[in-house]
């Protein structure tokens, strides 16, 4: 995916496994499936009982039912309003503003690739720090335009036959990547470069220790394991999370589903829906 932000130079796609080259960012599209994947009457049977057993607990316990504790963490805050998306998400992928080319520069880490300003610095320390501890992260992409998004989602799209919400399981359309804002980058272990781009970037020593340090520069996972908003599992894509700007960018939207009224199932909290 994030293959490459610049075409003259490809990561090594050729030993890439299966895993679509273009595994972009928010990959929420399960999350509109989910929507359908509960029979209506099953699911209001199954909150009228649970709703029933909570009324009862809070009779014998004296205390109301828990309120659904909203969790302080974005990634949990989509699916605990259940299948909600914010209304102007695509195919289950949110927009994004593409940064301006005055914000951008180049970062470490090997390629023409760029962050912005905050973003690149935090990662060219992060880049020399690893280095110091003998780990070598490779920068597989970063910024990407709206434009170089387009081939990356309808060109392959048509090449593979793919119908639009097919593609959009694996790759975001046009608008809708990580990677328009300048803060999203796909890093890769140089002595690993077969996983580059592949869920086994976890067993490596650049990933090992980026989950360790990487907090220490304000990068972060975009797509953990089992990420309760259901986002298919990236270890080689993470963001910039250090500044108000960045923040509001990837947290802002999220928070508005948060503040949403809760279900109206009562008292009764909305378990978590997790992939
Ligand atoms: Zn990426």
């Amino acid at each position: 995916m994030d293959n490459t932000g610049s075409p003259e130079k490809p990561p090594n796609v050729s030993e890439l496994p299966p895993v679509d080259d273009i595994p972009v960012a928010l990959r929420d599209t399960p999350i509109v499936n989910r929507r359908y994947r509960v029979k209506p009457v099953v699911l209001i049977s199954g909150l009228v009982g649970l709703g029933a057993i909570a009324f009862i607990a809070g009779l014998l316990i004296g205390n109301p039912a828990p309120k659904p504790k909203v969790a302080s963490s974005p990634q949990s805050s989509q699916s605990s309003t259940g299948s909600q998306t914010p209304a102007d998400n695509l195919l289950g992928h949110l927009p994004y503003k593409e940064a301006p080319a005055s914000e951008l520069q180049p970062i470490a880490g090997g390629g023409s690739f760029k962050l912005r300003k905050a973003a690149a610095k935090k990662y060219n320390a992060m880049v020399a720090a690893a280095r110091a501890d003998g780990v070598i992260l490779v920068t597989i992409s970063g910024f990407r335009s709206i434009a170089e998004q387009q081939p990356l989602f309808f060109d392959v799209k048509a090449e593979r036959g793919q119908d639009a919400k097919e593609r959009a399981e694996v790759s975001a359309p046009p608008g809708y990547s990580e990677h328009h804002t300048g803060y999203a980058v796909d890093i890769g272990d140089g002595n690993a470069p077969a996983t580059n781009l592949n869920p086994k970037f976890e067993n490596t020593a650049a990933f090992k220790w980026l989950q360790k340090n990487a907090p220490r520069f304000s990068f972060e996972m975009s797509f953990p394991r089992d990420n309760v908003q259901g986002v298919n599992y990236e270890p080689w894509h993470w963001r910039f999370v250090g500044d108000t700007q960045s923040l509001e960018t990837f947290y802002k939207a999220k928070n508005l589903v948060v503040k949403s009224p809760e279900p109206k199932e009562g008292a009764t909290p909305a378990s978590p829906i997790k992939k």
